[in-house]
């Protein structure tokens, strides 16, 4: 940290339910490349880069939240790989790997993987999520409603041969996506990828109704368990957080479920988000945040203050979240589009 002081006594962190954060999500930035249908809206507003933390600002969180017992951070967004000189945020918490980190991490549309994925590698990270809905090109330009599909296949082909273990998050949409499914699957567990199932989450308003995007994760299972064997898994370090996990018997790979609508599970919940403006959310479904950039901007004593705001900011996190999409929705629904909490 830029005062150099000494870093003020203070404690794991965990919350009014006894659930300790070990987990960080860092937003770098709220603008992306596409522009998925249940994501945003087609016309944006970005914020004006001036009120972005600047990668020093975000490494000083990083160590932070690292001295707090915080083990993985995941990078993400917007498109965390449209920040301009992103790479050298990941040369620096890197450098904490093996040091109180046991894991950076990102999540990526995978535009920009082909370029970045060598370098992401060499900065440490060894995993990366890479949200991708359908492998059908027309599709895929649908949803993204401006991507190309070959693009992304390029960024995951190059991020496997550096050496990069790739994950698949799939959005599940009711018309979009829902029959495509098993093929996208199968076509994941050929090139050795799990592939994670999320339910859609009522974030913000995309211009589509939500209803006609969602779909229960539930019905889907029923229907691939038509076509193949799938037998649950246990929790594993490795698949710890939101998901459960089924293996394939025909395929050899795994399926993850995100259900945060039709089967809350937030029990275990060990995470907390920070925006790119520096604003912390305890809760994806909360609106309850603390707001750490004026304490990173406080200059002597912006540790202490750092860790105060951590301290608050853990005091606030909710026990839950409750969506709901449909007639028993409320008008509460939250306005902040997954792509500024960073997904
Ligand atoms: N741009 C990166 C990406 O595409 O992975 C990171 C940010 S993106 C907001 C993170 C994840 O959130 C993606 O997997 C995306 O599909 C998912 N997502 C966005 N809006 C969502 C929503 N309303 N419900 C469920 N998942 C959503």
């Amino acid at each position: 940290m830029a005062d150099g002081s000494p870093l003020p006594p203070s404690g794991p962190l965990v919350d009014r339910f006894g659930r300790q954060v070990t987990y960080l999500r860092l937003s770098v930035t709220d603008r992306c490349d596409l522009r998925c249908s249940y994501c945003m809206a087609e016309r944006m507003t970005f914020l004006p880069k001036a009120d972005l933390l600047t990668l020093e600002e975000l490494d000083a969180v990083a160590t932070a939240f690292i001295d707090r017992g915080v083990r993985k951070i995941r990078i993400t967004g917007g498109e965390p790989l449209v920040r301009r000189d992103v790479i050298q945020l990941f040369q620096t918490i890197g450098q904490r790997l093996g040091h109180g980190l046991d894991e950076l991490t990102l999540t990526t549309n995978g535009t920009l993987l082909a370029e970045h994925a060598q370098a992401l590698y060499d900065a440490g990270v060894r995993r990366v999520n890479v949200s991708l809905d359908s492998i059908d090109a027309v599709t895929f330009k649908s949803i993204t409603r401006r991507g190309r599909l070959e693009t992304v296949l390029n960024g995951i082909q190059t991020a496997l041969t550096v050496g990069l273990k790739v994950k698949i998050n799939t959005v599940a949409l009711k018309y979009d996506n829902a029959n495509e499914l098993p093929e996208l699957i199968a076509w994941a567990h050929g090139l050795g990828m799990d592939l994670t199932l999320i339910e859609v989450m009522p974030l913000g308003e995309t211009g589509e109704d939500r209803v006609d995007q969602y779909i229960p994760l539930p019905m889907i299972r029923d229907r691939l368990e038509q076509r193949w064997t799938l037998t649950d898994l246990p929790k594993t370090d490795m698949t710890a957080g939101p998901s459960s996990y089924a293996r394939v018997s025909e395929t050899g790979g795994r399926i993850g479920f995100i259900t945060p609508l039709t089967n809350n599970f937030c029990a275990g919940c060990n995470r907390v988000r920070m925006t790119c403006t520096g604003r912390i959310y305890m809760c994806l479904g909360q609106d309850d945040h603390v707001d750490l950039g004026a304490a990173l901007r406080a200059g002597k004593n912006s540790r202490a203050n750092l860790n105060h705001a951590l301290d608050q900011a853990l005091f606030a996190k909710p026990e839950k979240h409750d969506f709901k999409i449909g007639p028993q929705a409320n008008s509460a629904d939250l306005t902040r589009h997954m792509s500024t909490t960073g997904g």
